[in-house]
Order: structure tokens, then C-alpha cells, then sequence
């Protein structure tokens, strides 16, 4: 993510872990990375860990074919900056009965390539649960796409809920925006 401010210039991306196993999930994430890409100047990448629907279309960043594995204990295992944000550990999260269970999410990766925020459920942007909206792919690819400075704060990159008035991280004021 670039996002310009007086001081400095916080860069940021993000990764999404394909394939969702819905292809019209699969559809819309790219669609945007694609828009958060083209809009706003954000790096996007794909660790396509899960291949099931076929070629990926034309793709603006990097596109890696990963190994789910190799992926967690990259990205999520003993990472205790997204362990603190996702309130679990990522074996919880992203490990089902043993099986690893990482695509169709969504992370944001800062400066130093550390993951600081992943999506622990994959898709349900329409409320398939309430109340998981903050935990979700789709939700938050939504957010991030219509109003980015909302979702991240432009000082700090902590990841934001869009009703602070302070940011929670670097305590910057959010209310001028
Ligand atoms: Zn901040």
C-alpha cells in the first residue's frame, strides 16, 4: 500500500492466497486486487496454493505458485503480530483437523514482508454469518477497494475499523480525513 504522508511513505500489499473454493469468490478478489492496483497504486500478489479454477486472467503483480506449507510457515506460523489481531493462533485459524486450510484468504504484508493481518474465513461477503464481517476475505477486500484510509491507518499501517478517531497503534488523528 502506498500511502503518502508528511513523514514518510508507508508501503504495504497485499497477498491473496488462491483459489477460494467459490469461483465467484475467486472472481472478485482479483477483480480487487486488480482496482486496488490500478486505483490506488497498492502492490498485489497472488500465492495461488489451491488451484481449481483453471488459468488465472491477465494480473497486474506477482504470481507465485506456492505450497500451502511452505505458505504457513512463512506467511502465519508463530507470527505473533497476526496472532494478537486474528484473537487466535494461526494453527487455529488456518489448520482443520490437520489439513492446512489457507486459500481464498486475503493478507496485508508490511514493509519488512511480515504478514500483520490475514483473513481467517475465506469468501461471505453477503453476511453468511453476522457479526464475521471483520474476519473475512471478501469484506474486507470490499472495504479496503471502496475506502482504503478507513481500513489502514496512513501513518503507522495498523489496520483500522473505520470508526476510530484516534489510531489504536501510533495514536495519529484519524478525524481529519
Ligand atoms: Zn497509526
Amino acid at each position: 500500500m502506498v500511502l503518502q504522508t508528511a513523514q514518510e511513505q508507508v508501503n504495504m500489499k497485499l497477498r491473496y492466497y488462491a483459489d477460494a473454493d467459490v469461483q465467484e469468490w475467486h472472481k472478485h478478489a482479483i477483480r480487487c486486487l486488480r482496482s486496488l492496483q490500478e486505483e490506488y497504486d497498492t502492490e498485489v500478489e497472488i500465492d495461488r496454493v489451491d488451484q481449481q479454477h483453471g488459468h488465472l486472467p491477465e494480473f497486474p503483480g506477482t504470481i507465485r505458485q506456492s505450497d500451502p506449507k511452505t505458505v504457513y510457515e512463512r506467511d502465519l506460523k508463530r507470527n505473533r503480530t497476526l496472532t494478537d489481531r486474528i484473537e487466535q493462533t494461526p494453527s487455529e485459524a488456518y489448520k482443520r483437523y490437520g489439513d492446512l486450510e489457507i486459500a481464498g484468504n486475503v493478507a496485508v504484508v508490511a514493509n519488512d514482508g511480515s504478514v500483520v493481518w490475514a483473513s481467517t474465513l475465506p469468501g461471505f461477503a453477503d453476511g453468511y454469518m453476522p457479526g464475521v464481517e471483520s474476519e473475512t476475505a471478501m469484506d474486507f477486500l470490499d472495504e479496503i477497494t471502496s475506502a482504503p484510509s478507513e481500513r489502514l491507518c496512513i501513518e503507522c499501517a495498523a489496520l483500522l475499523d473505520g470508526s476510530e478517531q484516534y489510531c489504536p497503534s501510533c495514536d495519529a488523528d484519524l478525524t481529519g480525513k
